[in-house]
């Protein structure tokens, strides 16, 4: 829309003003209606175009056509027009891209009071969890933490623990040999570890008494998966060695680990047992943690102890002195004890669950319940 200056047929000097002061409202009115810049080129062309513009029709038709002695009052006039016409035109420009930068800043401005995306945290596995706990208790009482490899030679994970070549207590370990090894010699062949007792033969090997360590570990036997069997599992394994170590010792480490973790009202049981690098030996039960060792719950036997009272729990015993000569440790000048316990067993007390698979099946409705 092209706006139309007026002709003029009264040159007065109030006739002038009222004309002028109409074409700058129009100027401003047009000026704060726009919101864009191609808006903003239409109002500099419509008002400021060599060809037709406002400014140029100024001229045919007030400066030109203005009689001789009014032609330098319209002069003036126009050329203030000119100047008003040329700093609005300008200044809305600049507020257009003023508006435009704080419209951006608006856009990209941060509300801190908006929620957060919510990230979902890891949780600690509990049979990690489990494994944590029970190696804090040792850790309170002065053992550090040792670890060693999963894949083992026979050497140590039997050899050394005083398991001779072909001895019976072998078929106990249900072993998953790695493939390939028969033409090396027997106590180099590589396997994986049946527990986590070679981590003993290991830190003696490096340090000398006294010892205090507990061991942890995945483990690994060729047990078909049930709910009660699983092909990998962990353990954690303790070995004490100082001079004057007794079975008082073993029993009192114990019987407060157990405490420790299942409450001050646990009592623990120690009767014999056979292991082949300790001796004697001893499994360890505590008092049944569901009925309190009563052996009956809610009027019935109680299941998850068989109505004994009692629950398995370890197997402990003094290192047998067989075991010193493998280490170069002097059998006639120190003693200790070792205690293995598994982790998953631990946790399927501690959290009363019914399946061990259900802690390598990765399910996370399961998992979440421990985090
Ligand atoms: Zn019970």
């Amino acid at each position: 829309m092209a706006y139309i200056v007026p002709k003029l047929t009264d040159f007065s000097p109030a006739a002038l003003d009222a004309a002028v002061q109409q074409l700058l409202s129009a100027l401003n009115q047009e000026s704060s209606a726009i919101a864009s810049e191609n808006d903003w080129k239409a109002y500099r062309d419509r008002w400021m175009a060599r060809k037709n513009g406002v400014l140029t029709q100024l001229n045919d038709l007030w400066l030109k056509a203005a009689p001789g002695p009014n032609k330098k009052d319209v002069g003036q006039r126009v050329n203030e027009l000119k100047g008003k016409v040329e700093q609005t035109v300008e200044d809305t420009l600049a507020h257009l891209m003023s508006d435009a930068a704080s419209y951006r800043l608006a856009a990209e401005r941060l509300d801190v009071t908006l929620p957060g995306i919510r990230r979902t945290i890891g949780a600690e596995h509990p049979v990690i969890k489990t494994m944590n706990e029970m190696i804090g208790v040792f850790r309170n009482l002065g053992f550090s933490v040792e670890e060693g490899p999963e894949v083992e030679t026979d050497f140590y994970n039997f050899e050394a623990l005083n398991f001779p070549p072909n001895h019976p207590a072998r078929d106990t370990q249900d072993t998953l040999f790695i493939a390939g090894q028969s033409e090396k010699p027997l106590r180099d062949r590589l396997l994986l570890r049946t527990h986590t007792s070679p981590v003993q033969i290991r830190t003696m090997q490096k340090m000398k008494p006294p010892v205090r360590v507990v061991c942890p570990g995945k483990v690994h036997r060729n047990d078909a998966p049930d709910a009660t069997h699983s092909p990998i599992f962990h353990q954690i394994e303790g070995l004490a060695v100082d001079t004057n170590i007794t079975f008082c010792d073993l029993k009192g480490t114990l019987d407060h680990a157990m405490k420790a973790m299942f409450g001050s009202n646990v009592k623990t049981r120690f009767y014999p047992s056979f292991f082949p690098f300790t001796e004697p030996s001893a499994d360890v039960q505590i008092s049944c943690i569901f009925c309190d060792g009563k052996g009956t719950r809610d009027g019935g036997p109680c299941r998850n102890c068989k109505a004994s009272g009692w629950i398995e729990l370890l197997g402990c015993g003094m290192v047998d002195p067989n075991v010193y000569g493998f280490v170069d440790y002097d059998a006639s000048k120190y003693s200790g004890f070792a205690f293995g316990m598994g982790v998953e067993r631990i946790a399927i007390l501690k959290y009363g669950v019914d399946d061990i698979q259900l802690f390598f099946n990765g399910d996370i409705r399961f998992l979440e319940q421990f985090s």
